[in-house]
């Protein structure tokens, strides 16, 4: 018997987790950060929004007698994968990072890895490109906003509420993308750079598909490191992990 298992979620591998997990039975509950207006909620219990910081997740933890932590949250979510190695510790409750791999170039594919989206912006001024589709989130936007040279096709899930570059159209769309889909969108925009975080998963990969046929260049956001924390790559092993917690 297992006990109550807490997925930080956001992601489809933390919705995969929640499925197998409550398929077997164990009791589950998904937290989201409330960031995204119509959310794809998993299966099961789910809580919505912050916790308040480390020690208030900690005491969390051991309010609802939590005896173990999945942190499938996005590669980018950095503040909430270093506040569950903290509180984890803090609250004595075994912790596991779930992380998809991030995305490796293939022959044809004209990459440049940058550390962060301001170094990205850069490098569009550098590539001199002039079509810019940008795909790296609704977050971090503000990093392009002073390129008043280059016309930005920005897409997001929900309407950015930042300062936006002077020349861009905001295209409101979550995956999955077809390779279809993004060619098209390629073509019709005449895009000549792409910039993507290096989110990895199949889910918005088709962009980095058409941008190899189509030559062109895709800039490429370095993920940032994270705490050291026991990671796997599947919710599968994930699932696997939590059946062999101590019930607490
Ligand atoms: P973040 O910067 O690491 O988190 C900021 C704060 O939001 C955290 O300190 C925490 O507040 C709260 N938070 C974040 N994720 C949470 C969760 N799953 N449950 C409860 N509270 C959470 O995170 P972010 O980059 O804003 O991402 C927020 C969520 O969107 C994550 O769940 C992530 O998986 C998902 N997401 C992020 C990206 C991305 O590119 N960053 C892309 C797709 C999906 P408190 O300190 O008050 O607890």
């Amino acid at each position: 018997m297992t006990g109550r298992v807490l997925i930080l979620g956001g992601t489809a591998e933390a919705r995969a987790l929640a499925q197998q997990l409550h398929d077997v039975g164990v009791p589950v509950i998904s937290s989201l950060a409330g960031r995204v207006a119509r959310p794809r909620l998993p299966v099961g219990n789910v809580r919505v929004g912050g916790f308040g910081g480390p020690e208030a997740l900690a005491r969390w933890l051991g309010e609802l007698a939590i005896t173990a932590v999945v942190d499938a949250t996005h590669p980018f979510a950095e503040r909430i994968s270093a506040s569950a190695a903290r509180a984890a510790a803090v609250a004595g409750v075994p912790l596991l990072r779930l992380e998809r791999p991030g995305w490796e170039a293939v022959d044809g594919d004209r990459w440049r890895w940058v550390d962060d989206l301001p170094r990205a912006a850069a490098a569009i001024r550098a590539l001199g490109a002039a079509r810019v589709l940008l795909t790296s989130g609704r977050q971090g936007l503000a990093a392009f906003a002073h390129d008043n040279t280059s016309w930005f096709l920005i897409r997001c899930v929900d309407p950015p509420d930042v300062a936006l570059p002077a020349r861009h159209e905001v295209l409101l769309d979550r995956g999955p993308y077809t390779l279809e889909g993004e060619l098209a969108l390629i073509d019709r925009h005449d895009i000549d750079a792409v910039v993507t975080k290096d989110s990895g998963g199949p889910l918005t990969e088709a962009k980095l598909e058409a941008a190899r046929i189509r030559g062109v260049p895709v800039i490429v956001v370095r993920r940032p490191p994270g705490p050291e924390v026991a990671t796997v790559r599947t919710a599968a092993e994930a699932a696997a992990w939590a059946g062999r917690q101590p019930s607490g």
